[in-house]
């Protein structure tokens, strides 16, 4: 599925925000954030997307922490959805280093 971030949903995410992006993006960063869309892909339900892994509206907070980090790396929505779809394949992204 196809999908751009979203202000936070949650009243708790309302009131501590976003995670904190790494200093340094690292390959292990990225490799992690990848997970994390894997793992917190959207799910249909009758009241509309929510995250498989914790229930919350999608995309959820881990699930737009991860678009970030790889956004910081200069990847597009694009990009990140194909990475998502061939299973997160790190085939031709960036190491990470600065
Ligand atoms: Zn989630």
């Amino acid at each position: 599925m196809r999908t751009t971030a979203t202000p936070p949903v949650d009243a708790l995410e309302q009131v501590l925000g976003e995670l904190p992006l790494p200093w340094v993006v690292t390959a292990e960063d990225l490799k992690l954030a990848l997970r994390a869309l894997l793992v917190h892909a959207p799910e249909q339900w009758p009241t509309g997307p929510l995250c498989r892994a914790d229930r919350t509206a999608y995309p959820c907070l881990l699930h737009r922490w991860a678009r970030r980090v790889l956004r910081s790396r200069g990847l597009l929505d694009e990009v990140i959805d194909g990475l998502v779809e061939r299973g997160g394949q790190l085939l031709g992204v960036p190491d990470g280093r600065s």
